[in-house]
């Protein structure tokens, strides 16, 4: 069985099953879709995307931080113990085709391919339309790799555009990369090909930036939901791939509040609204098997993705967790130190 794995970083429960999106919901009318909830404390991309790669909670894996950076005790994917889900998937003889699922680097083997990173910087030099998103638009996990420690991620790329040009260039980006994915499953075909659009993530943050931007002035909650719209007709683009899968596969790791009508405020800081609990999970298998039972199912957790997803490929967690070696961690803390130069390092091997 091959499986296609849509991610959506912060798309909600609420807004996806509730409100009127006609193509989501005939979609939901052939499929198994359940709310699907990120833990109490960690309604976070980096925690909640690991959970959903390992099948695991925050505490037993380690990612705590925000963005599942090395900071404050937290693991990251790179140093990460226990195995993630394509890594299950290539011990299980599958090959895994990996684009874009957030805080991904290619420190990690894959069965495949892996186009790693979550893109969400617009920061670019010529028009939107010269925007290649699998090359150009900067990578969230690269900026949050790179930034020195002590600084922030320079994250001003809002201040150039303005809300609209912003939104017209995610549009753009998604409509660019569901062409790319449909040129990428035509040369590298693989059993399980997984993607991630943030667009859902990214329209409530920018909504919360132009709103500091002009200190809460005009705002409008408008094209959060304008964007759920919007997605809901492109929802044909993103599915047709260009190859048949017969498991499909939607998640996403926390979601967004339907409404806010009044922007507050938290640490001095003005939002319009935050991360809510409330992702989504949903499946439909086209085999005959029909290991899906259609109709709304009951809430799970994000550590619930991976061992359901495995179930319905018909495989088994517990064993493919105990026996597939992660990366040692070993290995993965030997990477580039970022305080070393380039001349540092040369001078270690003996060059200079
Ligand atoms: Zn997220």
């Amino acid at each position: 069985m091959r499986m296609y794995f849509l991610g959506l970083d912060g798309a909600s429960a609420q807004i996806m099953f509730e409100f009127d999106l006609p193509n989501i919901k005939r979609l939901l009318g052939s499929c198994h879709y359940q709310t699907c909830m990120a833990e109490e404390q960690y309604p976070y991309t980096g925690p909640s995307w690991t959970s959903i790669y390992t099948g695991m909670s925050a505490e037993e894996h380690g990612v705590t931080d925000l963005w599942g950076r090395n900071v404050e005790g937290s693991e990251s994917y790179d140093t990460l113990r226990d195995p993630v889900i394509w890594e299950m998937l290539g011990e299980a003889g599958m090959t895994t085709g990996v684009v874009h699922m957030p805080m991904t680097t290619c420190s990690r083997h894959v069965n495949g391919y892996i186009i790693s990173g979550f893109p969400n910087e617009l920061d670019h030099a010529g028009s939107a339309a010269e925007l290649m998103p699998m090359l150009q638009a900067r990578d969230i996990s690269d900026l949050i790799r790179l930034t020195p420690r002590d600084r922030i991620l320079d994250n001003t790329w809002y201040r150039k555009y303005s809300l609209d040009q912003s939104i017209d260039i995610m549009k753009e980006m998604v409509r660019r990369k569901a062409e790319a994915v449909r040129i990428l499953v035509r040369t590298h075909p693989v059993d399980c090909l997984f993607v991630q659009y943030s667009m859902l993530d990214r329209i409530g943050h920018l909504l919360n930036q132009y709103l500091r931007l002009r200190d809460g002035a005009d705002w409008t909650y408008e094209p959060l939901l304008e964007l759920y719209a919007w997605l809901d007709g492109m929802l044909g683009d993103l599915l047709d791939v260009g190859e048949d899968y017969e498991l499909l596969v939607i998640t996403s790791d926390h979601g967004w509040p339907a409404e806010a009508t009044q922007p507050y405020t938290h640490d001095g800081k003005v939002f319009g609204a935050w991360h809510s609990h409330d992702g989504v999970l949903v499946t439909r298998d086209l085999t005959s098997a029909g290991r899906v039972h259609v109709g709304r199912g009951r809430e799970c957790y994000n550590r619930d993705v991976c061992p359901i997803v495995l179930h319905l490929l018909g495989l088994e967690y517990e064993g493919l967790r105990t026996n597939t070696n992660p990366q040692p961690r070993e290995r993965a803390r030997a990477t580039v130190d970022a305080d070393q130069t380039v001349e540092d390092r040369l001078r270690a091997l003996g060059y200079i």
